[in-house]
């Protein structure tokens, strides 16, 4: 009897062995085994000097030879996996569909002012906290956080920013967001281009590049079914680029559903883990250029978020189930952000201007119809719907801001196709898989992972972990843990204690 005990536990001890070498026993570098934090430099402003790093388009001869790894998407998930990878010797290449590096930490021009696509505010990055521990090793201590004012944590404002309504969600996701923003939040200094802007040169350095103007057509198999590189759209042309490895950022849905063969789509867990997700909210962004200063203008370096209901979860469902020309005049709610108060360069960058953002919850339904119409041309009546939006939206914020009455420059609206557009964010969904219960039932967690039913291709992103800055960062270290083979969040552990250990003594 003792015997067979014995025996059972030295096979459930072997197993559990093979199952951590199999996980964690490669022998990869440990891209963290030293603190590279240094002192921020002065920011770069000089466009041209921005350009060369953001804005490297994509040609045959600019892809480096001998490649690692190529990675599909330029956001917070494909440049930390691209970077941790560098970090580690891999030499790795990371495409992006649109003409600037950065997904949604993307900033854009409009009428001589900044926009960012994605990064309003961001939580837990002071020092000492693990997102900002992450992110100084990943760009070297060059991104600079400015804080705002506390947020003030009232239960349920906050939903908007994971995309679904309190009762379609967890507690623990609502939770998770709260205590994210607990201690108040950050800006990066400089916009949140800063974040693509300084995590580029690492994997430069490694021998890498991030090229842009690079939409990825589809990831390519060998005859035995395992990814060996990716196919890129050259004008008309195809450009095949092979290497062991694939990284997607692009999405469980644009991954699945356009980038990996016909053949592939069909696999029984590809399908499975589909079926368990769907496109979250989409999203109408309304930019808007003002004359003066934040103290002119008697602006705040905080979000608002404006409700006009109560019972947020049956004035959603009424809003998004309306027809599209009635739902203008009944938004639920709006998010209204002041970009520029909140960064302390932007007085010297954009002297006497302001900038504001408003966004606006819509169903994609509302814009489906003009999908398939070429951006610019899609037509009056697409333009009428998107504007009664923008006209609904100022209508509330000059009632609530008056002092902007005479000041606004221009206002421009990108609806949920822009988003598509500039993006790849099927649906026009910003914040990928909705997070509703579906997605956050344990089951679906646990089969949403970087490893993919194709051997060497990996997902990375928000779509691994949870959306915001963080979250898709999060993806991007449980996708390199797993090509590596290592632990990452132990390695990150152990430099923080040596780093903790060399602070104390120099204190002494
Ligand atoms: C309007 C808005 C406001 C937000 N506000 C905040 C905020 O205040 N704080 C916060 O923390 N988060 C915020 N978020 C969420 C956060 O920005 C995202 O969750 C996160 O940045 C997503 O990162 P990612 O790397 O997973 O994906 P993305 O940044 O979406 O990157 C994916 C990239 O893949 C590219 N791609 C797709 N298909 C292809 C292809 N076939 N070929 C080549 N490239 C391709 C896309 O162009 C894109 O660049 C906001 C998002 C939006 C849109």
């Amino acid at each position: 009897m003792w015997l067979t005990v014995l025996l059972l536990a030295a096979l459930l001890l072997a197993g559990l062995r093979r199952v951590y070498l199999g996980l964690f026993g490669g022998n990869s570098p440990n891209p963290f085994a030293e603190d590279v934090k240094r002192p921020p430099e002065p920011l770069v402003t000089d466009k041209e000097a921005r350009k060369k790093v953001l804005k490297q388009a994509f040609s045959a001869s600019r892809v480096p030879e001998k490649l690692d790894a190529v990675v599909i998407g330029s956001g917070i998930g494909g440049l930390a996996s691209a970077v941790i990878l560098a970090k580690a010797g891999k030499r790795v290449l990371v495409l992006e569909q649109h003409t600037k590096a950065g997904g949604c930490c993307h900033t854009f021009g409009k009428n001589g002012l900044e926009f960012d696509t994605g990064i309003h505010y961001v939580g837990r990055m002071r020092e000492g906290n693990i997102g900002r521990f992450i992110l100084d090793q990943i760009t070297e201590g060059q991104l600079d956080w400015a804080p705002t004012p506390e947020l003030q944590a009232v239960l349920s404002y906050i939903f908007p920013t994971y995309g679904v309504t309190p009762s379609h969600t967890t507690f623990s996701m609502h939770a998770l967001l709260v205590d994210h923003y607990i201690q108040g939040a950050y800006y990066p200094r400089g916009g949140s281009s800063e974040i693509a802007f300084h995590t580029i040169p690492l994997i430069q350095r490694a021998g890498g590049a991030v090229l842009t103007n690079a939409p990825v057509q589809g990831v390519l198999l060998d005859s035995a079914g395992r990814a060996c590189g990716v196919s890129v759209k050259k004008g008309h042309e195809l450009v095949n680029i092979y290497c062991p490895i694939v990284i997607s950022n692009a999405g469980v849905f644009n991954t699945y559903q356009h980038l990996v063969p016909g053949s592939v789509r069909g696999l029984p867990d590809v399908k499975k883990q589909l079926a368990m997700i769907r496109p979250g909210m989409s999203m109408l962004s309304v930019f808007i250029c003002l004359r003066g200063t934040k103290q002119d203008l008697k602006l705040q370096s905080t979000n608002y978020y404006v409700y006009f209901d109560t019972d947020m979860d049956k004035a959603m469902e009424r809003y998004i189930s309306m027809p599209k020309e009635k739902a203008p005049e009944h938004i639920p709610l709006l998010f209204i952000a002041f970009p520029s108060t909140k960064d302390p360069t932007w007085e010297d960058r954009f002297p006497d201007r302001s900038s504001m953002t408003v966004l606006v919850p819509t169903a994609f339904e509302w814009f489906e119809e003009w999908q398939e119409e070429p951006k610019g041309k899609r037509g009056a009546d697409y333009e009428t719907l998107k504007n009664a939006f923008v006209e609904a939206s100022m209508s509330v914020v000059m009632k609530l801001f008056p002092q902007l009455e005479g000041k606004v420059d221009s206002v421009i609206g990108g609806s949920p196709l822009t988003n598509q557009y500039y993006l790849a964010a099927p649906r026009g969904a910003p914040y990928g898989a909705d997070h509703d219960l579906a997605r956050l039932h344990p089951h679906t967690m646990a089969s949403l992972r970087p490893q993919t039913p194709i051997p060497n291709l990996y997902l990375t992103g928000q779509d691994i972990f949870t959306c915001g800055l963080i979250g898709a960062l999060q993806g991007a270290l449980l996708c390199s843990s797993a090509i590596l083979k290592r632990n990452l969040y132990s390695d990150l552990q152990a430099l923080g204690s040596k780093v903790q250990a060399q602070q104390k003594k120099k204190m002494k």
